[in-house]
């Protein structure tokens, strides 16, 4: 384990049920439907990766940096876009993917984008939630699991673009950014 990692939360194995499981419910869900799937840099790199290898249909992938986020553990309201999408999503089945969803206010406006760029239909899957966290109401469609509030890591989510290569997911110590 990382020395700045206080406790694993969830171990490569766990990850590895979790996206078989939504794999399976994606797959379900979307059966006979073509899917744009939307991986929001940079935090989901890895879940998305090992998610799609578990959803059996057709599928294009594509990016988009969006985020709420500045170089800390604070949350703020107004998004911003980073690096657009590279495939129209116009007329599309989209699955925004995304790492975890906190404020909200990230994933509603990545809704509304989609849905301002004419996607047939919308729908969003989280590695994880935090669900007492939230400023703006916001249930995803598919949920990994529920954490408490503490700061995670691991798995591509960062503290200061650190610890993203990381294959489980911890919880840092606070001695690393009191
Ligand atoms: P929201 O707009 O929902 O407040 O922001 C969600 C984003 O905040 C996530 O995509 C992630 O980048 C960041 N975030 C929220 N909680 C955590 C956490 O515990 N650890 C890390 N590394 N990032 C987090
Ligand atoms: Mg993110």
């Amino acid at each position: 384990m990382h020395n700045d990692v206080e406790k694993i939360l969830f171990s490569e194995e766990e990850l590895k049920k979790i996206c078989q499981r939504l794999g399976k419910q994606i797959t379900k869900a979307f059966e006979g439907q073509k899917v744009l799937v939307v991986g929001v840099l940079k935090g989901s790199f890895i879940f998305l990766g090992d998610l799609v290898k578990n959803i059996d249909g057709d599928l294009n992938i594509d990016f988009i940096d969006a985020s709420s986020y500045y170089n800390g553990t604070q949350t703020t309201s107004h998004v911003t876009i980073s690096k657009d999408l590279s495939i129209d999503p116009d007329g599309k089945c989209v699955l925004i993917v995304e790492d975890i969803v906190d404020s909200g206010n990230t994933a509603n406006f990545l809704v509304d984008y989609m849905k301002a760029k004419n996607a047939k239909d919308v729908k969003f899957c989280t590695l994880f939630d935090k669900p007492k966290r939230r400023q703006v109401a916001f249930t995803p469609d598919y949920i990994g699991a529920s954490v408490d509030d503490n700061f995670i890591v691991g798995y591509g989510l960062d503290y200061a673009e650190n610890y993203r290569h990381l294959p489980y997911i911890g919880i840092l110590k606070e001695s690393v950014y009191l």
